[in-house]
């Protein structure tokens, strides 16, 4: 059976019947939906003669031994965001069974393939992302934390896991699945406007940006808003104000793909008639590069101290959460982008703004790389998402030509 990427678009539209409804794709984590979709998975590799597993993370793997051990990885998640599109992560599963059907029809692989679809990527129902893919790796440290959370139903995790057969308190026993593991290659949707608006179907992923998110809070003095003349305020919106300003010329200058953002401000007392005493906001800073990433941070830093004497206003910063840049392989990006270059005549390096599973495996010192196909309107998380058909097909043929190298090279 040679390859088939149509077949690919015709399975997707048939997965997006099967667990989508008007509103979108239903496939959130550890809900019977998923489960549902993940049988649907089962059966489309039934005829290859691939072993199935899931591991105790809940990460449903699929085998096609080869002569030797070491192993190829191709993985995606089937899991989607309530509401979603069709395409995010179920488009890296559903291209990779046509290619281990491929490979399975040309007779023994000279190493092994496996096919991973990784459980809760998404973490829409726990608020917690990549969860199968760093119990694999090996970095997931939040147990304790796990255990306390709970959904807007208030079912807490440990007890929706258990309905699916996984035990938070064995996840890290998943890591043995990566023992051999001597390559990881991950197709997924860009999810932004970049390809488009260059005209160009593919891209190579270099890596997944670092990300740097504070709480910064300004405090100045709630004050009567009708008897306070404008020179004797300490108003802490007008410090928040100028940041928020501040930190798109900082992203502008930068460049590289920097982005920062201030995805919300809480002003107390919040009522018309007072000065705001404090705002309270949430500041967002991405880069590939990890010392370009320190220096936007510290610019952040310094002009809100700076902002904070000119409003007479002080000024506290707090980490909420960071991740280091994660760089995927030379050899690996050299090889996808030949593979790009062969099917779709023209290929463009890029970073990856979100993270994935693949940086998860990276991270666990598995030579890994991504590909991007991409989007319409660069929309993504929305029943709206979308990308043609002929450029999934294209998507379809260059991760099946990246395997194909990917194996000679290991074999070799
Ligand atoms: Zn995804």
């Amino acid at each position: 059976m040679p390859l088939d990427p149509s077949r690919t678009v015709d399975e997707l539209r048939e997965l997006r019947e099967l667990t989508g409804d008007e509103n979108g794709a239903q496939r959130v984590a550890w809900t019977p939906t998923w489960a549902k979709a993940k049988e649907w998975l089962s059966g489309k590799l039934a005829g290859t003669g691939a072993d199935e597993a899931t591991d105790e993370a809940g990460n449903q793997w699929f085998t096609l031994r080869g002569a030797s051990e070491r192993v190829l990885l191709l993985g995606g998640h089937i899991d989607s965001v309530p509401n979603g599109g069709w395409l995010d992560g179920a488009l890296n599963v559903v291209a990779a069974v046509e290619v281990v059907r491929r490979i399975a029809e040309d007779g023994e692989p000279p190493i092994t393939v496996r096919l991973v679809n990784w459980a809760d990527e998404e973490g829409a129902r726990f608020g917690r992302s990549l969860f199968g893919s760093s119990a694999a790796a090996g970095s997931m440290a939040d147990q304790d934390d796990l255990r306390q959370r709970k959904d807007a139903d208030g079912v807490a995790l440990p007890e929706a896991l258990r309905e699916h057969g996984v035990d938070l308190d064995r996840v890290l026993d998943a890591r043995a699945q990566l023992e051999n593991a001597a390559a990881y290659l991950e197709l997924h949707i860009e999810q932004g406007p970049v390809l488009e608006s260059m005209g160009l179907p593919l891209g190579v992923v270099l890596g997944t940006f670092g990300v740097e998110r504070h709480q910064v809070t300004f405090r100045g003095q709630a004050a009567h808003a009708g008897s306070t003349p404008m020179d004797k305020r300490r108003d802490a919106l007008a410090g928040a104000a100028r940041l928020e300003l501040e930190i798109r010329e900082i992203a502008k200058r930068t460049g590289g793909g920097a982005v920062c953002t201030m995805g919300g401000v809480v002003t107390k007392p919040g009522i018309v008639t007072s000065v705001v005493e404090t705002a309270e906001c949430l500041l967002d800073q991405r880069h590939l590069d990890g010392g370009t990433l320190a220096r936007m941070l510290g610019e952040a830093k310094e002009a809100s101290e700076r902002f904070a004497r000119a409003e007479d206003v002080d000024v506290e910063w707090q980490r909420i959460w960071n991740i280091e840049p994660i760089l995927f392989e030379d050899e690996l990006i050299e090889l996808a982008d030949e593979s790009i270059r062969e099917v779709a005549g023209t290929s463009h390096r890029l970073p990856s703004g979100p993270l994935h599973d693949a940086a998860e495996v990276s991270r666990a010192g598995v030579p890994t790389v991504m590909l991007f196909v991409q989007s319409l309107r660069g929309l993504s998380h929305t029943k709206l998402e979308d990308t043609k058909p002929e450029h999934l097909e294209l998507s379809v043929q260059a991760l099946d030509r990246l395997a194909a190298k990917t194996i000679a090279k290991l074999a070799a």
